[in-house]
C-alpha cells in the first residue's frame, strides 16, 4: 500500500497540527488542514484593534533552542531565521525599589555556565546559591518522583528566598503554569533537554515578528507551496462512525467530507466537544480523561508610548505585581511596538480580585524601571488567553496517553499529549511528528 491515495484530515492548525501536516505531507499522503479560526498558528498568534498603533502578541513565547523538534520544523518551513538566540544568556532583573542585577550564565559547557552564573547572582546570599546549584544538580542527576509537584519538590530542597527570585519566575517562563500544578518529572526535562544539552543548552531566544506574521503568513504560502490544502475558518463539528472508523466528518459551514485518516490536533477542551458530538465519542472522552482536564488563563498588559527608552529585551521582575516585562520594541526592532508586562497563569478576573489596576502597575513599573518614570502611555490593553495552558489531571503526572484512539482512523495530537513536558511549542510539535511518524510507519512497512 502507497501512502499517495491516502488522505488526511488534521483538524486544528496550532503548532501540532502544522507539525503533523508538513510530516504527513513530506511521507506523501494528500493532507487537508482546517482550523475554526481565520489564521493558523492556533495560540501561537497576534491580535490587532484599531484604536491600537501596532498588533500585539496573543502572549510573549520564549524559545529554547534546544528544543530540537521545533527547530527542526522552523528549519524546514524556512522560518527559522524569525528567531533570535541571544549568547551568552544573560537575564536582567529589576527590583521593585529600582536597583538592577543580571544573572549571566559564563561561557563555559552547560550547566557549568549556568552554576558558575548563579554562585555569582548577588541577590541571593550565598548559602541560598549553593542550595539552588545542588538542587539542580540533583533534580538533573537523581531520580525524581513524578507524583510530586515543583512546589512539593522544592520545599523540600530550597528556602524562600531562592524560589521567589530564581525558581518561580523560572518556572513561569518555561513551564506557562503554576509550582504546584505540575510534576517535578516536567521540570527535569525543561533543564535536562532545555538547559543542559551540551551544546545549545540555555540558548532562550523569541521571535523578532509579531507571532501571526511568522506563524500565519509566512507558514501559510509554505505549506500551500508544498502541496497541503489549508482551510480557514472552518470547524469541525461532528462526525459519523461505521464499523469503528470515522467514515465522514461534518463542517460548521455546512458539508461532510470523507479521509482514510483524521489527526485531531486540537486541546483537550476541543477534543471534547468533537468527541462528544458522535456516539463511539465518550469512550475517547472516558479514557484520556477529557471531563477532569482544567485549563488556565495567562494575562498580559501592553502598553504603547509616543516615545519612550528602550529596556532589554526580557527582564524578570520578580517583586511583582507582574512576573517578566517584554520589551517588543527590542524583540520586533520597532520602536512603536508596545511594552509587555506579563502577569502568569492568572485571568483578568483574578487580577482585578486582588486589586491590580493599570495605575497600580503603572506605578510598580516606573519604581522598577526608573527610566520610565516621565513616559506618556498614550495606549494600553489588558489582553488574556483564557483557555492557554492545560493542566493535566493528577493522576495522570508520569503516564503517557497514546495518540491512536481505539477508532481505527482516528490520531490524537497536542501539547497536553506529550509525556513530559510541559505544554509548549517544543511538546506541541513533538507530538505533531509523532503522530504523522506513526500513520507513516503503517505504510511503510513492508
Ligand atoms: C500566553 C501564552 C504564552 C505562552 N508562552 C509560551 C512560551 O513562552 N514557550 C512555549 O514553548 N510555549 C508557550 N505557550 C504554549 C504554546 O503556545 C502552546 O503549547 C502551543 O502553541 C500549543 O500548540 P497546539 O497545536 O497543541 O494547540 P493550539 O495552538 O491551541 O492549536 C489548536 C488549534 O485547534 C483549533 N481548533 C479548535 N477546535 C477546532 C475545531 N472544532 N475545528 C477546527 N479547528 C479547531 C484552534 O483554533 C487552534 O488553532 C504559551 C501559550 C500562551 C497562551
Amino acid at each position: 500500500m502507497t501512502n499517495r491515495r491516502q488522505t488526511v484530515l488534521v483538524i486544528g492548525g496550532g503548532a501540532a497540527g502544522i507539525a503533523a501536516a508538513w510530516q504527513l505531507r513530506r511521507g506523501g499522503m494528500n493532507v487537508t488542514l482546517v482550523d475554526r479560526r481565520s489564521s493558523l498558528g492556533g495560540r501561537l498568534t497576534s491580535h490587532a484593534h484599531e484604536a491600537l498603533p501596532t498588533v500585539f502578541d496573543n502572549g510573549p513565547h520564549l524559545f529554547l533552542d534546544s528544543y530540537r523538534q521545533a527547530m527542526q520544523l522552523f528549519r524546514e518551513l524556512e522560518i527559522d531565521d524569525c528567531f533570535h538566540f541571544p549568547w551568552p544568556l544573560e537575564v536582567p532583573y529589576a527590583f521593585a525599589a529600582g536597583s538592577a542585577e543580571r544573572l549571566t550564565a559564563w561561557l563555559l559547557p552547560s550547566p557549568l555556565n549556568f552554576a558558575a552564573g548563579l554562585l555569582n547572582f548577588k541577590p541571593l546570599w550565598v548559602d541560598a546559591r549553593m542550595r539552588t546549584v545542588k538542587a539542580i544538580l540533583k533534580l538533573i542527576k537523581g531520580p525524581v518522583d513524578s507524583q510530586s509537584s515543583i512546589q512539593q519538590w522544592l520545599e523540600k530542597r530550597t528556602g524562600e528566598e531562592e524560589v521567589h527570585f530564581f525558581w518561580k519566575p523560572l518556572v513561569s517562563a518555561t513551564m506557562n503554569a503554576n509550582m504546584a500544578d505540575v510534576s517535578v518529572a516536567a521540570l527535569r526535562e525543561v533543564f535536562r533537554s532545555g538547559f543542559c544539552s551540551p551544546l545549545r543548552g540555555g540558548r532562550m531566544g523569541y521571535c523578532r515578528y509579531p507571532l501571526k506574521d511568522v506563524f500565519h503568513d509566512k507558514v501559510l504560502r509554505k505549506l500551500e507551496s508544498a502541496g497541503i490544502t489549508v482551510r480557514l475558518n472552518e470547524a469541525v463539528i461532528g462526525a459519523e462512525i461505521e464499523r469503528n472508523r470515522i467514515k465522514w466528518v461534518s463542517f460548521q459551514q455546512g458539508g461532510k467530507s470523507c479521509f482514510d485518516h483524521i489527526v485531531a490536533a486540537l486541546p483537550p477542551a476541543a477534543l471534547r466537544k468533537f468527541a462528544g458530538s458522535f456516539g463511539a465519542g465518550e469512550a475517547i472522552i472516558k479514557s484520556y480523561q477529557l471531563d477532569d482536564w482544567r485549563e488556565t488563563a495567562i494575562s498580559n498588559l501592553y502598553l504603547w508610548a509616543r516615545q519612550r527608552p528602550l529596556l532589554d529585551p526580557v527582564t524578570c521582575t520578580p517583586d511583582g505585581p507582574f512576573d517578566w516585562v517584554f520589551d517588543y520594541g527590542r524583540l520586533w526592532g520597532n520602536a512603536e511596538a508596545p511594552l509587555c508586562l506579563m502577569f502568569g497563569q492568572r485571568s483578568l478576573v483574578d487580577l482585578k480580585k486582588a486589586g491590580v489596576t493599570r495605575d497600580l502597575v503603572l506605578e510598580k513599573l516606573s519604581a522598577a524601571f526608573p527610566t520610565l518614570r516621565c513616559v506618556d502611555w498614550m495606549a494600553s490593553r489588558f489582553s488574556q488567553e483564557a483557555r492557554a495552558i492545560s493542566i493535566k489531571p493528577h493522576n495522570l503526572w508520569g503516564k503517557t496517553l497514546p495518540l491512536k484512539t481505539d477508532l481505527d482512523n482516528l490520531t490524537l495530537a497536542g501539547d497536553w499529549l506529550d509525556p513530559v513536558l510541559p505544554p509548549t511549542v517544543e511538546a506541541g510539535v513533538r507530538v505533531g511528528f509523532k503522530a504523522a511518524d506513526k500513520l507513516l510507519y503503517k505504510y511503510e512497512r513492508p
